[in-house]
Parts: structure tokens; C-alpha cells; sequence
């Protein structure tokens, strides 16, 4: 086991009951299954993807907009989870975790099973049309666009974007207060897979530390409010998970005491 790796698991185990815990999650908690992160050189992100994930650019050129994403969601869409996701959901399971709060848009963390889920910057599965706001799913979507055109509403014929926030774009009002308050509210922020250099979603973590919350950081490297945790703890992810789910599983079924 790493440095401090088992007194943070036994600490989240002491919890069992209370939903005492939140998570704050980033990128690295998904690389394991297969989606780079966005600092990654090799990855998909290498194009550029400040540019490519503007309003600007969705405004400006929408059929490369869509020929960049469409293809890179659909990628998404056929990872699976690992257990990191899968140690996350058995925590809420257990309920140890009150809910995660996630700057992916990956859908992964719902796929692994948890249920409260704050998706700060949106959910790459759900679309809506620009014009009518009408909901639209990502498959009709991406037919459209393999079909050569450019996605329109069934309803009005507007244009259908991703529910994901854009670079230039402000936070969703309701996901992000409900996120302050989970972090406001917790006894232990957990930040996990995340350079914590994306704000406001990184102002989370001395948000919680000023309300008294312990802070534990997850993360294979260092980052700007390592000085705030009480745990920090430098690993792989998958690895944590699976530690952690070992752990749970010695402790007996989830609720119990
Ligand atoms: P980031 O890329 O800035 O930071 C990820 C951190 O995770 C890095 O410090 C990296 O060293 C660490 N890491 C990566 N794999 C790891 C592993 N297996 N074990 C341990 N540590 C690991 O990511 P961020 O802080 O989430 O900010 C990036 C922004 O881009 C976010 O706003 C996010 O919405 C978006 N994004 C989302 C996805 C996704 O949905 N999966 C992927 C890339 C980027």
C-alpha cells in the first residue's frame, strides 16, 4: 500500500452510515478506461481542444464542430467503467458517499453504478436543440452526422448541440449550486483524477476546507492545493480502486456497521 492510501480507506470505512463523504473527480479517474485526459500529448485532446470545444467554433464552423466531437463521443461510448467508477458507487452504496461531484462528461461514473452524480460541465449523451430546447439522444444525433448532415430538432428544425459546457461558456447554474452545497455540507472532499487546475470546478477544494471538511487528494501527480489535504496520495487510480474495493468487501455488506 502506498503512503496513506489505508488510513484514507479506513477513514472513508469509519463513515460507513453518514454519507459523510463527497468526490470531486477529473479526467484521470477514466483514463484507466481508455479515454485520455486532457493533458495527455498522445491522446485525442492533442488537437487543439480549447479551440475545437469553443462556442466559437460550434457557432462558427458546426460541420467540423460535429466531424471533430461526433466521433470522439461515440469512442466514449463504447468504454466501460473501472474501479476506480465501480469503488466510487459501492461507496454511495455503503453510504459513505452523499454523491460525486464530476467535471467528466463521460457518463461513466452512472454507468459504474453511482446515482447522485453532479455533472458539472454536462453529459456528452444528452443533446438539445439551440432553438426550442427540445431533448435530442446522442445516437439520432450521430446518424445525422454520419449521414452527412448537420443535426436538426425533430420538433423545430434548430440546431442540436451537446449538453456539455463550452469553453467560453459559464457552468450550469443548478448542477454547480448543487455542487457548492454538497462540498459546503461534506465532512471529507475526496478530489480524485484532477489537476485541479480548471476553475471554478477546482474552487471547490478550499471551499470545503474553509467549511472544516478534511481534504484528500488522489492524483499520480502533484497539484495546487496538495497543501490542504490531509491525504495526498500519489497512484494510479485503478489501482486505488481496487484497493479500496477489497477493503469494503473485508468490511462486510454495505449499510451494515
Ligand atoms: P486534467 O487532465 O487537467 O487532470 C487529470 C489529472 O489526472 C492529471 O493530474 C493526471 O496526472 C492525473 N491522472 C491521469 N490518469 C491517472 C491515473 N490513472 N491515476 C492517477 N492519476 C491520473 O483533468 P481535469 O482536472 O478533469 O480537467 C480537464 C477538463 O477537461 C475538465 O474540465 C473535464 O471536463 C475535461 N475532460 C473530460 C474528460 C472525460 O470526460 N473523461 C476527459 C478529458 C478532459
Amino acid at each position: 500500500m502506498m503512503g496513506g492510501e489505508g488510513t484514507l480507506i479506513e477513514r472513508l470505512l469509519e463513515m460507513k452510515g453518514t454519507r459523510g463523504a463527497t468526490a470531486l473527480t477529473g479526467a484521470g479517474v477514466s483514463t484507466e478506461s481508455g479515454i485520455p485526459d486532457f493533458r495527455s500529448a498522445d491522446g485525442i485532446w492533442r488537437n487543439n481542444p480549447v479551440e475545437l470545444g469553443s462556442v466559437l467554433f460550434f457557432e462558427s464552423c458546426p460541420a467540423q464542430f460535429y466531424g471533430f466531437w461526433v466521433p470522439l463521443f461515440a469512442e466514449i461510448a463504447e468504454c466501460e467503467p473501472n474501479d476506480c467508477h465501480r469503488f466510487l458507487a459501492e461507496l454511495e452504496g455503503a453510504q459513505i458517499l452523499d454523491s460525486v461531484i464530476t467535471q467528466n462528461i463521460d457518463d461513466l461514473h452512472q454507468k459504474g453504478g453511482s446515482q447522485r452524480v453532479h455533472e458539472i460541465h454536462g453529459n456528452y449523451r444528452r443533446m438539445f436543440c439551440i432553438r426550442c430546447r427540445a431533448r435530442a439522444d446522442f445516437d439520432s444525433v450521430a446518424e445525422q452526422v454520419g449521414a452527412g448532415a448537420l443535426p436538426t430538432c425533430a420538433a423545430c428544425g434548430g440546431r442540436v448541440r451537446p449538453d456539455i459546457v463550452l469553453f467560453g461558456e459559464m457552468l450550469p447554474e443548478s448542477a454547480f449550486g448543487a455542487a457548492q452545497r454538497a462540498a459546503r455540507s461534506c465532512r471529507l472532499l475526496i478530489a480524485l483524477g484532477s489537476s485541479l487546475s480548471v476553475s471554478p470546478a477546482c474552487d471547490l477544494v478550499p471551499l470545503a476546507a474553509s467549511r472544516g471538511a478534511e481534504i484528500a487528494i488522489v492524483n499520480r501527480e502533484p497539484t495546487p492545493f496538495d497543501h490542504l489535504a490531509r491525504w495526498k496520495i500519489d497512484c494510479e487510480l485503478g489501482e486505488f480502486g481496487r484497493t479500496g474495493l477489497e477493503a469494503l468487501a473485508a468490511a462486510g455488506p454495505a449499510g451494515s456497521s
